[in-house]
């Protein structure tokens, strides 16, 4: 079937959104497009052509969303600077937005030029090509199409546009906006969001503060899953953070390779803000704001907003009960209550810095990996417990993944592409990431984290 658009958003208040038209593009190119996704949303491949992948030939008018949002602990106006969204797509009782990336200006582009880089898309596709086959809750690239106009960053390099499919776009900065620019809007808008991503909440009574803890529950759902794969997301502002807990935005985001909390990649993010062991209370942080924002629809009832603010109090404990539960899983512990032997285990990663991957796989197959850090004392000592407690090897194949998009091999398939216009690198490292809980011999060396130096120097960077 076609596309196929019921765009719901668009009976919203005018304030939420602008009508936009994609930038005219000459021959765009599709590099790659995602059959599977295509398959999930009952699309037939033959009728995607570039032409409608790129925005030129419409269904519908587009629109950019209107939002704002907490950037680094400052309150900004954003919308989609260089996002449009062509339509919601509905299949099988399911809507999904369809949203262009780096197809032009839009009114809230401020002073950027609407475009990415091809690079940029790129890494992005792969990113979130991972995440989803990781089981990670996650937005997915339906294509990455090249243009033919360059764009000016750190180097000159083609254009791009990427197709990004997710339940929604709408993020906690939405309701920052709403609450701010359109406050006699928050309780339709808010019943909108409830009946698109929480229905079961419809006519329920004190249905806003069951939201809120659905939201915070399906944040620190993601949160957790990051932290079981060493994903660094990079740029946890509230305008990135999805109400429905997909994780998005892969800007300058990074997977850790030996286990440190303080592991920051990008560029802009100097103290560390959303560093790896950040990420839990960089979340509790956003959702205080996002509490914030949904307070005048307890203005009735003080008391319910006491109930609200009393969730936030259950975020350490919900947090850690989500988080130990998942250690469990990756250590093969069968019983509960182990936070003790987790906890000798978490110091050893961050002494002996091992690689994170790889260690769990040590542990659930000895002997697999050809390190001196797994000949030490200590390491063999936790081995020792484990075993006695009596390993889950079952539950470690699923929770604990084989292949992850390494930093540096990321680079290197970008990079075959930028000198070479090689596909090659890119789209076998897509293959390795499709079964990432499977070991296959012949994809060893994606196993292989990179030189301790590679990844203390690597930096990511936002806005390409
Ligand atoms: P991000 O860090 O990707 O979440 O971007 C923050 C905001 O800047 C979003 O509203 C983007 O749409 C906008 N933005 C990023 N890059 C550009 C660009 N090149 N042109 C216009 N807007 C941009
Ligand atoms: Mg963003």
């Amino acid at each position: 079937m076609p596309l196929s658009f019921d765009t719901t958003y668009k009976d919203l208040d005018s304030k939420l959104y602008s009508g936009v038209k994609p930038k005219d593009i000459d021959n765009p190119e599709i590099l790659v497009l995602n059959e599977d996704l295509c398959d999930d949303l009952g699309l037939d491949k033959e009728e995607l052509n570039s032409q409608i992948l790129s925005g030129q030939e419409l269904l519908e008018e587009p629109i950019a969303q209107a939002y704002a949002g907490h950037q680094f602990g400052n309150y900004t106006m954003l919308g989609d600077g260089r996002a449009m969204l062509l339509g919601e797509h509905v299949y099988d009782g399911s809507r999904y937005d369809i949203q262009l990336k780096g197809s032009g200006r839009t009114p809230y582009s401020r002073r950027g030029d609407g475009n990415a880089t091809v690079s940029s898309m790129l890494r992005e596709y792969i990113y979130s090509y991972a995440m989803q086959n990781l089981n990670i809750k996650t937005s997915r690239s339906l294509a990455a199409i090249e243009t033919e106009e360059s764009v000016q960053r750190r180097r000159t390099e083609p254009g791009a546009i990427l197709v990004r499919v997710m339940n929604s776009h709408i993020r906690y900065g939405t309701f920052q906006y709403v609450a701010s620019q359109a406050p006699e809007e928050l309780e339709e808008f808010t019943d909108y969001v409830i009946d698109r991503h929480y229905p079961h909440l419809n006519n329920k009574n004190g249905k806003y503060l069951d939201f809120f803890e659905e939201v915070m529950r399906s944040s620190i759902d993601m949160i957790v899953d990051w932290m079981r794969v060493g994903f660094v997301h990079g740029v946890m502002n509230t305008d990135n953070m999805s109400i429905d807990g997909e994780t998005f935005d892969y800007g300058p985001c990074a997977f850790m390779n030996y286990y440190d909390e303080d592991t920051v990649f990008s560029s802009v993010d100097k103290r560390g803000r959303y560093s790896f062991g950040n990420q839990k209370s960089m979340l509790q942080w956003n959702l205080t704001r996002f509490a914030e924002s949904l307070q005048p629809l307890f203005e009735e009832s003080s008391y319910a907003f006491d109930e609200l603010k009393a969730k936030l109090d259950d975020f350490d404990e919900m947090f850690d009960a989500k988080y130990y539960n998942m250690m469990s899983k990756k250590l093969g512990i069968k019983s509960d209550g182990e936070k003790e032997i987790i906890n000798e285990f978490l110091d050893w990663l961050r002494e002996s810095r091992a690689d994170y991957t790889n260690t769990f796989l040590e542990l659930e197959n000895p002997g697999s990996f050809d390190d001196p850090v797994y000949s030490s004392g200590d390491f063999k000592d936790i081995q020792d417990k484990l075993s006695h407690i009596g390993l889950d090897k079952e539950v470690m194949k699923q929770t604990n993944p084989c292949y992850i998009p390494r930093n540096y091999l990321i680079e290197e398939a970008l990079n075959d592409y930028l000198e070479k216009e090689s596909l090659s690198k890119f789209k076998h490292l897509l293959n390795v990431l499709e079964h990432p809980y499977e070991s296959k011999d012949a994809n060893s060396q994606f196993q292989q984290p990179p030189p301790k130096e590679f990844d203390s120097g690597y930096t990511t960077y936002c806005n390409t």
